[in-house]
Formats: C-alpha cells, sequence, structure tokens
C-alpha cells in the first residue's frame, strides 16, 4: 500500500545524522528533540502546547483520563474507525456510543449526535477519517450546548484544514499517531496530544512520566508513554516536508477521481475543508471484483474497516446488533482503499485506476 523506503531516501543523510547525534549524546528520554518537536507541532497548529507520547492510543487515553472521563461516563465515537478510537473510552471504565456515519464522508453523522446526548455523556471522540475532517461547527455547537469535551482524533489526518484552521485545533484537544504509515510517520511507534489548554498540558505531561511531580515523588498513578528522543528527531525532519508529502496526496487523489469518479462513489471533497487522503477509499458493490482484479496485477489494496466497531467481540457486551447502524455495515460492504502514498508515481496510479475501470466496465 505504500512505499516507506521511497520518503527515506531524499532525506537518509539528515536523518543519519539526526539519530547519530542522539546515540552519541546518550540522551534518549525526554531531551530536546521531544522539547523542539512539541513546539513546532503546537505552532503548526496555532496552539499553545503540545506533550509527545508513545502511541496515537496513548494520546487519546492520556487525553481522556486527564479531562476527568471515567466509568459511569458515556462517550460518543464513529464505529467506522480503527478500534483504538473507542477501545481508549472502554481503558477508562467508561462506555462508547456509537453515532452512525455519513455515507458520503463516512465521518460521523451529527445530525444523529444530539439523540444519544444524555447527562451520563460527557465527551465526543469525533475522528477525522482518512484524512477529512468531520463536521466539526455542529459538533463545537453541541459541545457548548451540552458541555462536552471534544477530543479530535486526528491520527490519518495531519494538515488537514477545516475552515482555515487546522484540525487537532479545533476541539479541547487533538491526538495524533506517528505509526510508521500515517502521514506523519516515526520509525515506530509515537504519538502526541496538542492543545491550547494549559491544564490539559500540565495533566498529560505528568500522566506520560509515572505521575511525577519531582524527583521519584508521585502525586498520582501515572503511565510510562514517552515519545523517544530518536522518533522526535526524525519526525521534526519530516513535518518540515509533511505539507508537501500531503500536497502529492492530493495529487494523486484528483488523478484518481479524475478517472473514477464517473463509475463508482470516490472521496468526498469539501469547499470548506481540505482532505490530506491518508487513504483513498472508494465504495462500490463491486468492491471483491476490484480487489481481486488488482490483486491479480500484484497492486496492493485494503479494506478498511471490514467489521465496524459495534460488532466486534470486543465490544459484545455493549449489546448491539447486525442492522443496530446501518449506514456503518453497509459501509464495510463496499469501501476499499487503494494505494496513495507522496511518492506514488502518476503512471503507476493511472495503471490502477485503468485497472479498476476495466472491471467497471466489464
Ligand atoms: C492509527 C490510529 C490510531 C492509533 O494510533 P497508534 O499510534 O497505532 O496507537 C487511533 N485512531 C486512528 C483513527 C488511527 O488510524
Amino acid at each position: 500500500m505504500l512505499d516507506l523506503k521511497a520518503q527515506y531516501v531524499p532525506i537518509k543523510e539528515e536523518i543519519k545524522s539526526a539519530v547519530k547525534d542522539i546515540i552519541e549524546s546518550g540522551r534518549f528520554i525526554l531531551g530536546e528533540n521531544v522539547e523542539s518537536f512539541e513546539n513546532e507541532m503546537a505552532r503548526y497548529h496555532n496552539l499553545s502546547h503540545a506533550v509527545g507520547l508513545a502511541s496515537g492510543t496513548d494520546a487519546l487515553h492520556l487525553s481522556l483520563k486527564a479531562l476527568g472521563i471515567t466509568s459511569g461516563d458515556e462517550v460518543i465515537t464513529t464505529p467506522f474507525t480503527f478500534i483504538a478510537s473507542a477501545e481508549v473510552i472502554a481503558y477508562v471504565g467508561a462506555t462508547p456510543v456509537f453515532v452512525d456515519i455519513d455515507s458520503k464522508t463516512l465521518n460521523i453523522d451529527v445530525s444523529k449526535i444530539e439523540e444519544k446526548i444524555n447527562e451520563k455523556t460527557k465527551a465526543i471522540i469525533v475522528v477525522h477519517l482518512f484524512g477529512l475532517p468531520a463536521d466539526m461547527t455542529v459538533i463545537m455547537k453541541l459541545a457548548e450546548k451540552y458541555n462536552l469535551k471534544i477530543i479530535e482524533d486526528c491520527a490519518q489526518s495531519i494538515g488537514a484544514s477545516y475552515k482555515g484552521a487546522h484540525v487537532g485545533s479545533l476541539g479541547d484537544c487533538g491526538c495524533y499517531s506517528f505509526y510508521p504509515s500515517k502521514n506523519l510517520g516515526a520509525y515506530g511507534d509515537g504519538g502526541m496530544m496538542v492543545t491550547d489548554s494549559i491544564e490539559l498540558h500540565d495533566r498529560v505531561k505528568l500522566l506520560r512520566n509515572h505521575g511525577t511531580v519531582g524527583p521519584y515523588q508521585h502525586d498520582f498513578i501515572g503511565f510510562n508513554s514517552r515519545l523517544d528522543e530518536i522518533h522526535a528527531a526524525i519526525l521534526r525532519i519530516k513535518l518540515r516536508l509533511i505539507d508537501q508529502y500531503n500536497q502529492n496526496r492530493q495529487n494523486i487523489a484528483k488523478l484518481y477521481t479524475s478517472l473514477l469518479g464517473n463509475l463508482l462513489q470516490c472521496p468526498a471533497e469539501l469547499d470548506d475543508r481540505t482532505h490530506v487522503y491518508h487513504q483513498y477509499t472508494i465504495r462500490t458493490p463491486l468492491r471483491d471484483k476490484i480487489h481481486d482484479a488488482l490483486k491479480t496485477k500484484s497492486i496492493a489494496s485494503v479494506v478498511y474497516y471490514p467489521l465496524p466497531l459495534h460488532l466486534q467481540g470486543a465490544f459484545r457486551d455493549l449489546g448491539y446488533k447486525l442492522g443496530d447502524l446501518p449506514e456503518s455495515e453497509a459501509a464495510s460492504d463496499e469501501v476499499l482503499s487503494i494505494p496513495i502514498y507522496p511518492e506514488l508515481e502518476p503512471e503507476k496510479a493511472e495503471y490502477i485506476a485503468r485497472t479498476i475501470v476495466e472491471v467497471v466496465n466489464s
């Protein structure tokens, strides 16, 4: 689905030198690279704070904890996402409440949120799926009306903007994953929370390091969830290139849509937001045929996501059944993500698209 080597080659010398400097300095945990990268990410978002963490899952988990979400609380999210978006709600003892998706954007259907809000509802985890921002205006209005915390799951959407502002800067906090295949990927696991709230920043910073308030003084139970210096140094180099990477993805997306747009459902492009195409996901009843045809030509394609979260065994105790969230279930049957990454050659993208066109026209 992607070629990480192709991204490495042009920045190889810079990365090697940055990694070598860290090894020679002997400072591997919470040093100057993590701090600088936090400052650079905060600035990129026009926010005051960022905290480097061990993964995107931890960013979501520690944000919920820092916001005081706990057992007995309910947190609304989408069932059409990677499991981490909802798993973290269970980590803090709260209950995930799934709201169905919009069939075109594949993001949470904001017109269906309000009916699920009750006195137990404390937060919404908004996922900007595949790189397309969700309808934040409606979500922020609901947040104000019902006093809800808004956590943006930006794991797939770094650099995407909504009405001119980067995602991650719209809710109470934004959570990032630097898993190697994400638009901004480290060479291992990594994550970050960005926020304008000093309280939230302080709390997550303590949580990531065992609740350490002074040398071997621990005010509360925390975690070991620190971003490594080596990853921070690599990410600093790539952050300078992220807008270019995303632009390349957008160019490929444009090519795909020009060739496929009349034949099947292509990703939604909306006037008030930008899509950064973490995935280019098509939707068609011919999904399985297309997947097979691509496979025959050794072209990768993946179904994100084949089973919505409300039907996963991990959430069986919540009592959802088939038919409860029909748009998510229908999407799972019809979606297919095809290769997209900044270094994908247009000729190759065209070849992939032509293969799909052949299936549709056959
Ligand atoms: C990747 C991802 C996560 C989890 O990030 P990790 O760094 O793998 O823990 C969370 N939410 C979404 C939507 C993701 O795509």
